[in-house]
């Protein structure tokens, strides 16, 4: 799943670098933790034995 950016100008959401709507420029509105790619990684790496762990269930 891509994060969802933020319009600062209309406060949509999307995914884009712009806004749909009216084109300004949107940043990240999720917290830093979530975004470094180290941390991301052992966050997937949790979710993947989680789910190997509902699977043996
Ligand atoms: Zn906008």
């Amino acid at each position: 799943m891509k994060p969802f950016k933020k319009c600062k100008k209309c406060n949509a959401y999307t995914l884009k670098d712009t806004c749909p709507h009216c084109n300004a420029s949107t940043n990240n509105p999720i917290p830093a933790k979530f975004s470094p790619e180290d941390k991301y990684g052992s966050y997937r790496r949790t979710a993947k034995a989680e789910l190997r762990k509902e699977g043996s269930l």
